[in-house]
């Protein structure tokens, strides 16, 4: 094992080292994760600008995201360790979805990941929760403040477009009442039946909601990072499944309900099963043999 860098050393890890890492954002992120991150693992937090992340796709749906949330995330991490030479980087990425209970209502999951090239890990910190994510069509000003309000605006910022939602002509960032009254009429002089489209602007410096669950992101990957691997001692040991098969209490015989966790080493092959707290036996009446 001598040839694996430790986590535990000074300076690779950075929990004792201050260990520069590069974050890629031109959206705010540096200021809600820095103090989080520099307190708890001694990161110091490298903000690296002189790229357009919008070109790695936008809510506003100008430029498609390509791949999966976790893609991108990685593609923008690993941008900001080329643009600095820092071998270690740090990006996040959003992404908006119907809750997963009820699908009514919006909902924001945040991955924030750490690709460490001294270490040989990537490790991804996750949150997720409600989001102020609104949108409509409006065909006049007391429509579009009531959309507004329940759009959280001033706080959540705004983005207003003629028509509707594929219009391109599109004006972002929009974030006082004053503004807000000029972006909308201007989009409705442009507009050909005199409607107005508005969306919550989702970008992270335009969306408090948005930041709460950002650095949400960031505790999630504090414990993961701290959570060491047994046998390699790298950061990010943690479940990744679900194990199934629980004794039945009056038959014995396994059911589909959860017994435990596997964790897994995001660097080396060691997994290890947990027992979950809690129940040693389930309920027959989940039992195939005793309620087929
Ligand atoms: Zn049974
Ligand atoms: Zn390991």
């Amino acid at each position: 094992m001598a040839d694996i860098p430790n986590a535990q050393d000074p300076g690779v890890a950075g929990a004792q080292g201050g260990a520069r890492v590069a974050l890629l954002t031109q959206h705010g992120k540096e200021a809600l994760l820095a103090p989080l991150l520099a307190d708890s693992l001694g990161w110091v937090l490298a903000h690296v600008t002189g790229f357009d992340t919008d070109t790695l796709g936008t809510f506003t749906r100008e430029v498609p995201r390509p791949g999966s949330q976790l893609e991108a995330a990685r593609a923008k991490a690993r941008k900001g360790m080329e643009l600095s030479g820092c071998p270690r980087g740090l990006a996040s990425e959003g992404a908006f979805v119907p809750d997963p209970a009820s699908g009514l209502f919006p909902w924001n999951i945040e991955l924030l990941v750490l690709v460490d090239d001294i270490l040989g890990v990537e490790v991804v910190g996750i949150a997720q929760g409600l989001a102020c994510n609104q949108t409509g069509v409006v065909a006049d000003w007391a429509a579009a403040e009531r959309l507004a309000l329940e759009a959280g605006f001033p706080t959540h910022w705004l983005v207003v477009r003629p028509n509707g939602e594929d219009d391109p002509r599109v004006i972002k960032g929009i974030a006082s009442w004053p503004a807000l009254r000029t972006a909308f009429e201007a989009a409705q002089a442009q507009s050909d039946g005199g409607l107005v489209w508005l969306e919550s602007d989702l970008r992270a410096m335009a969306n408090p909601s948005r930041q709460a669950v950002i650095v949400q992101a960031g505790h999630d990957l504090v414990r993961r990072w701290r959570s060491l691997c047994p046998v390699c001692a790298a950061p990010g040991f943690w479940p990744v499944a679900v194990v199934r098969g629980l004794p039945c209490a009056a038959c014995g015989t396994p059911t589909r309900e959860r017994q435990g966790e596997l964790w897994a080493c995001v660097r080396c092959t060691h997994t290890l099963e947990r027992a979950l707290t809690g129940a040693q036996r389930a309920d027959p009446s989940r039992c195939d043999r005793c309620n087929p």
